[in-house]
């Protein structure tokens, strides 16, 4: 479960970039907005990523199947097979 605080928010980009599943796409006003939450596979790479501290959740099981796909098959391959699922 991902938890997002605009307040804190410094519009980066960041979290857009790091998403595997294109989760966060960027609001009018510069702010990350999460607009795709069925897509998360809870991986932890936004909150890990976020210099402002904007993003809090738990990782879950994902984290470790995405880990081990890149460990596999490279993080571009891990990132397609993860955008398919
Ligand atoms: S990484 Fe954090 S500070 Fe940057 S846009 Fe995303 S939520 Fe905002
Ligand atoms: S936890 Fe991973 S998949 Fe979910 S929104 Fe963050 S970066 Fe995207």
């Amino acid at each position: 479960m991902i938890a997002f605080n605009p307040q804190k928010c410094i519009g980066c980009g960041d979290c857009v970039t790091v998403c595997p599943q294109q989760c966060y796409v960027m609001g009018e006003n510069k702010k990350s907005m999460h607009r795709f939450p069925e897509r998360c596979m809870e991986c932890g790479a936004c909150q890990l990523n976020c210099r402002a501290e904007a993003i809090s959740m738990e990782a879950g099981p994902g984290c470790f199947v995405y880990i081990i796909k890149e460990q596999l098959f490279g993080k571009s391959a891990a990132h397609d097979q993860a955008v398919a699922n």
